[in-house]
């Protein structure tokens, strides 16, 4: 059995325990209480293959302020970097997690510098309050060698299950 880890990295409330929760359990969870880090598990069949998946939600990663990524960045195999397209500062947080995956120090970190890393533009359905365009989010995951998309955990769930598995996937071809 292959061993997945993926870590959802993105600013307080963008939507990863949503986007994370819709996932795993197909349910659109509208207030997600939880103030603790959260490894969720789970055993799918990708392309055939048995695999065991572990997602990592810091569900309390600070809004603003200096990143503690270290520990993630061990960690994790992937990552899906989550802003929300009606936030703006969500996306310059984004882009901020982004830098810092691909400007790690190569050497013993070359490994995360080349982690597969998944752009998510979430919460589409209040595209009438967009403040970040799809082509700017289109154009940062270009530069950074990563894939994208837009889409919403409260309205998509196809589209939250494909991006998942294309990030899974992008991890396991790796
Ligand atoms: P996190 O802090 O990044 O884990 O964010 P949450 O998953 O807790 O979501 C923050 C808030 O955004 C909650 O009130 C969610 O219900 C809401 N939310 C998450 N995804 C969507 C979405 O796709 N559309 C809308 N309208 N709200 C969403």
């Amino acid at each position: 059995m292959s061993e997945v880890k993926l870590a959802v990295l993105g600013s307080e409330g963008a939507g990863k325990s949503a986007l994370t929760v819709r996932f795993l359990t197909r349910r659109f969870i509208g207030e997600y209480a939880s103030n603790s880090e959260c490894i969720y598990t789970k055993h799918l069949c990708l392309d055939g293959r048995q695999t065991h998946l572990e997602i990592y939600d810091p569900c309390s990663q600070p809004r603003k302020g200096k990143l503690s990524l270290t520990n993630e960045l061990h960690w994790a195999d992937g990552f899906v970097i989550v802003y929300d397209i009606s936030d703006r500062t969500s996306f310059a947080f984004a882009k901020a997690l982004l830098y810092r995956i691909r400007e790690s120090p190569v050497g013993a970190f070359k490994k995360v510098v080349e982690s597969p890393v998944f752009l998510v533009g979430n919460k589409q359905d209040l595209c009438h309050m967009r403040e970040v365009g799809w082509n700017e989010g289109q154009k940062l995951a270009m530069e950074n060698k990563c894939q994208f998309c837009e889409l919403s955990a409260a309205e998509h769930y196809q589209e939250v299950t494909t991006m998942f598995t294309k990030a899974l996937r992008n991890i396991t071809t790796n």
